[in-house]
């Protein structure tokens, strides 16, 4: 496997060693992959812009309310208790980057990461304003007249209120995006809300409109380490070096064999699509974010020259050689395995949550008194927290020592929905049997859902004999 572009040259005596980034002016390009890249922006937008409205039970679906320290995903509510929830989530979405990435190399970076969705928006409404590549090309090259003029301009207004936008939708997943809205239409934003707008809008503005291909070259840090997951059965991209060399032109439907070519007739037009400006025909770079785009212009041309399409293509080191792939290796079956028994463990507990916590604190001011009838009294804060999304009442219920009581609460306790309710507890036990130190037991059950329950452990202290 190639890694030219992974090698570091030492520039000559002659050769500055800072050189300006040259613009480059992706070709627009159709095909299978063009498509399917398009469809995976329509979908993972239209999911960015849309959720953040969706309503559920009467509150936005999917909100990560940081003030109230609750996160709200659609039926589920997680407290900061839940934060196991969120860290087995992000080690998930870690191993299935790895496991992918392992599989079938940058398909992330390819389709579906932001950098690559919003870019693919911004040079779509640069196409629109500016025109194909060569328009764009002339138009940069020219004077300011008024056409280029009001092109650049309906350019950056489009471009600034989409930023914007994405700016408004991404805090609205943090702050109620209706009440964003309003406060947006009447200016009554509070400073916190303003400077994270003005950050995530400026961020798109910069990153989709201007830096563009630089983010993945010089400042993604999976485009380092992919290479480290990468092996001779990973799916890649590449140009078929043994079928298209010696390259050269040569006319329509002519035989390259006979002529000594091979089926590259050097018209350039991969490199001309490609969004970070490589020619894949040098073999494998870290620069590739495997967008598959050459494959679509060199079908094209393959097409046109009436040769066999996949010079360039989607496939293996192994393959590329002659060699069988292997898609069961150790690395993958690793990933597979881990991916399979953290997401079992993650299900499993979601589903078997109990909304419902239970907290026992002791009385610090007195171990124990004792009380008439011969009786040893402890007390004890309970700490109630109803998780759930409804009003439950429940019962509490002690037990793990003889003839032990529980003085209050008596009755049943009615807990709102999503609160934390401090109360106190007397329990009592006889002085017979409560002499030193016994565990006990508090159950906490909801008489309206009997599936909700906790026990809780505690100290009974009594007089020492
Ligand atoms: S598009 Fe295909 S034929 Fe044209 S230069 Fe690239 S590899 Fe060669
Ligand atoms: S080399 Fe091909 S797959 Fe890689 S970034 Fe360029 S166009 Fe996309």
């Amino acid at each position: 496997m190639k890694t030219a572009a992974l090698q570091s040259v030492p520039p000559s005596d002659d050769e500055p060693f800072y050189i300006a980034e040259q613009k480059i002016y992706p070709r627009e390009i159709d095909g299978t992959f063009a498509r399917l890249r398009r469809a995976a922006v329509l979908v993972l937008l239209g999911l960015y812009y849309g959720v953040a409205w969706l309503q559920w039970d009467g509150r936005q679906a999917l909100l990560f309310d940081l003030p109230a320290r609750k996160f709200y995903i659609f039926g589920l509510t997680l407290w900061p208790q839940d934060f196991i929830y969120l860290a087995l989530l992000l080690i998930i979405a870690a191993l299935t980057l790895f496991f992918v990435t392992a599989l079938a190399g940058r398909l992330w970076c390819g389709y579906t990461c932001p950098q690559t969705v919003w870019t693919e928006l911004f040079i779509w409404i640069e196409q629109l304003t500016e025109g194909k590549r060569a328009q764009r090309m002339k138009l940069d090259r020219g004077p300011w007249t008024l056409a280029k003029v009001l092109r650049k301009g309906a350019k950056q207004l489009l471009w600034i209120t989409l930023a914007f936008y994405t700016g408004v939708t991404f805090v609205g997943y943090f702050t109620p995006i209706r009440t964003l809205a309003s406060g947006l239409a009447h200016l009554s934003l509070g400073p916190w809300e303003t400077f994270w707008i003005g950050l995530y809008s400026l961020a798109t503005y910069g990153n989709a409109g201007f830096l563009r291909e630089q983010v993945c070259k010089y400042m993604c840090p999976y485009a380092r380490f992919q290479s480290a997951m990468f092996d001779k059965d990973t799916l890649i991209i590449s140009y078929d070096e043994a079928r298209g060399e010696p390259r050269g032109a040569r006319s329509r439907g002519s035989d390259a064999r006979a002529q000594g070519l091979g089926d590259c007739i050097d018209c350039t037009l991969c490199v001309q699509v490609c969004p970070t400006g490589i020619d894949i025909r040098k073999g494998l770079q870290y620069e590739c974010i495997a967008c598959a785009a050459c494959i679509d212009a060199c079908d094209q041309v393959m097409d046109k020259m009436g040769s066999p399409r996949g010079l360039i293509r989607y496939t293996t080191d192994h393959a590329l050689h002659g060699g069988a792939t292997r898609i069961a290796r150790p690395r993958i079956l690793i990933y597979a395995a881990l991916l399979f028994v953290i997401t079992s463990v993650l299900l499993y507990s979601l589903f078997t949550r109990t909304p419902l916590i239970l907290d026992v604190i002791r009385d610090r001011n007195a171990l124990y008194r004792e009380v008439h009838g011969g009786l040893i009294e402890n007390s004890y804060t309970l700490k109630l927290i109803n998780l759930d999304d409804h009003m439950h009442r429940y019962r509490l219920e002690v037990t793990g020592l003889a003839g032990v009581v529980l003085v209050t609460p008596t009755g049943t306790i009615e807990a709102a929905p999503g609160t934390v309710n401090n109360l106190p507890a007397r329990v009592q036990a006889p002085g017979s049997s409560a002499s030193g130190v016994h565990e006990i037991t508090l159950a906490l059950t909801a008489v309206d859902a009997p599936g909700i329950a906790v026990r809780e452990r505690t100290r009974f202290l009594g007089p020492t004999q």
